[in-house]
């Protein structure tokens, strides 16, 4: 990192590109503020790339192609391997990146890591992943086989939830089909991201086939309209993944946009309290609510009787979370990402009493005025009703919504009504229910007494309607076939050449 001067005068680091194997400083003013939310002071500055230098980038990654593409899956795999346990090793190092700048508690950062970790397990395994078919003799003396081949050059852009996490989604998959990656990280904290290159160069990745990018719109627009960008992953909100999507199929381009979401817990009346109880704080609470899959909404199924038994466990603990330092032990949620993001949050929750939810925990009381960091305790809201705006739009923060509901088919329909579809989950104890609501339940992720739903690698990440844009889910099998082009061939090597044309639509004799 270099030296930079920051508005209010303060020398703080200024964050580099990673272009072509090396660090490279920003070539323009244009550049942003990184903060720590913990303490509301900026600790970086981070460069917005300029169309150069993302024409210098693509370039890199470009020339870098052939050579990678053309590397047997099996030595691809070998960087992979390597690049696990390098990044096993270096875990606290990115952890600590994370909690930084996004202000996630160190054990959070860790978890994070460790589920792309997993990402990367999966990817090693391309030799097999990327076979293809073959059919001996589909004519006479003719053979029909498949190849699953590369796209070229690949871009990632990611939101600021998982910085470390959601890239890994992406590159591992990637790189091992033979493809060179852009990495256009969030803006907001765009550290972790650096360690994950530096460690990819030390696993013996080829300079050139792995870079990061940082920026803003202007960048993500510069890649959506590149033409040598074969294909766009992308995570974040629904408003930009749907532009990203519209951008780059318009140009093109593969794309993959995965969009916000509102999760909803559908809670049965048989289901066990405390178990409950457990579930909700930590889906709802943890990484303070700003996880795409968080529990936003619990919908409380049957008579008021088994939710005053719920109300009665939760809302002390609620009240009790303990709200701090991402590097103290006993924090169980961090501050929020932003100023901006906290009043955001704070302006939902007033909304929600204007509207007439009951505001059982108000999680601005003793944050409201607290100076520096960006930090807001857990709320929650009874008797939230489906035209509200807290029960429709995505919040992103520590707010938790009770829905009631007189049976489950009617929370089927209001959970399939909504315009978001990432996640679900369901408590019961009744095998009939479970099976009835992840038959009918139109949701891409849906979990049984599991909260947070995130598939394991070899099944593949993602959400239906508002919730993903493309056809693609993206990390596991999708992914190979995301980051892949099919190719069938059918060959003949004849023993005696035929003496007559054939003019006809050629069939099976
Ligand atoms: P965001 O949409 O603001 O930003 C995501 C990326 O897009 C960033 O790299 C950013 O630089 C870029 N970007 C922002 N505004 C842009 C614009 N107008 N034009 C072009 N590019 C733009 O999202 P965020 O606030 O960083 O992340 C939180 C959001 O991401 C939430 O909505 C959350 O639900 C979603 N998310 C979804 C998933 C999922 O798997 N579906 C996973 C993580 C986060």
């Amino acid at each position: 990192m270099s030296q930079a001067v920051t508005e209010s005068n303060l020398t703080v680091p200024s964050v580099h590109h990673w272009i072509g194997g090396k660090a490279v400083a920003g070539a323009t003013a244009r550049a942003g503020d990184v903060f720590d939310p913990s303490t509301g002071l900026v600790s970086a500055r981070v460069p917005f790339a300029s169309a150069a230098e993302l024409n210098a980038c693509v370039g890199t990654a470009k020339a870098a192609f052939k050579s990678w593409a053309a590397t047997p899956p099996l030595r691809r795999a070998r960087v992979l391997f390597a690049f696990r346990q390098l990044l096993e090793r270096a875990s606290d190092e990115v952890a600590a990146a994370i909690s930084r700048e996004h202000g996630k508690t160190l054990s959070d950062a860790r978890g994070e890591v460790m589920r792309g970790l997993e990402v990367v397990e999966f990817a090693c395994g391309i030799p097999d992943l990327i076979k293809g078919e073959f059919s001996e003799n589909v004519g006479t003396g003719i053979d029909a086989f498949s190849l699953r081949q590369p796209l070229g050059v690949v871009a990632g852009i990611t939101p600021f939830n998982f910085p470390a996490m959601v890239p890994l989604w992406m590159f591992p998959v990637a790189l091992a089909c033979g493809n060179t990656f852009i990495l256009k990280p969030s803006e907001r904290d765009p550290s972790a991201s650096l360690v994950l290159a530096r460690l990819l160069q030390e696993s013996g990745l080829p300079d050139g086939v792995f870079n990061v990018l940082h920026g803003d719109k202007e960048a993500v627009d510069g890649l959506l309209n590149h033409p040598d960008i074969a294909a766009i992953s992308f995570v974040g909100s629904t408003p930009v993944a749907r532009h990203v999507h519209q951008q780059g199929t318009l140009n093109g381009k593969r794309v993959q946009a995965l969009g916000g979401a509102k999760n909803h817990m559908v809670i049965m009346p048989d289901a066990d309290v405390d178990d409950v109880v457990n579930a909700l704080l930590g889906a709802a609470y943890g990484s303070a609510g700003e996880r795409c899959m968080a529990i936003s909404i619990a919908v409380m199924v049957g008579d008021a009787s088994a939710t005053d038994r719920l109300l009665e466990k939760l809302v002390p603990k609620v009240k009790a979370l303990r709200v701090g330092s991402p590097f103290e032990g006993a924090t169980e949620m961090g501050p929020l990402i932003s100023r901006e993001h906290r009043a955001k949050v704070c302006d939902y929750i007033q909304s929600g009493v204007s509207e007439g939810a009951n505001l059982l925990v108000d999680g601005r009381v003793g944050y409201s005025d607290k100076p520096g960091g960006f930090y807001l305790g857990g709320s929650i809201f009874d008797n939230v009703k489906t035209d509200m705006k807290i029960y429709k739009e995505e919040i992103f923060g520590p707010v938790l919504g009770l829905v009631r509901t007189p049976d489950l088919e009617t929370a089927i329909k209001l959970i399939n009504a909504h315009p978001y579809a990432n996640g679900t989950a369901i408590f019961t104890r009744s095998g009939a229910a479970a099976r009835a609501f992840t038959a009918g339940i139109e949701v891409g992720m849906v979990g049984v007494n599991i909260p947070l739903p995130v598939p394991m690698p070899f099944y593949s990440f993602g959400g239906w309607r508002g919730s993903l844009f493309g056809d693609h889910h993206i990390y596991g099998h999708e992914g190979v076939r995301f980051y892949t082009r099919l190719k069938a061939v059918t060959q003949r090597w004849p023993r005696d050449v035929e003496q007559r044309a054939e003019f006809s639509m050629p069939t099976m004799k």
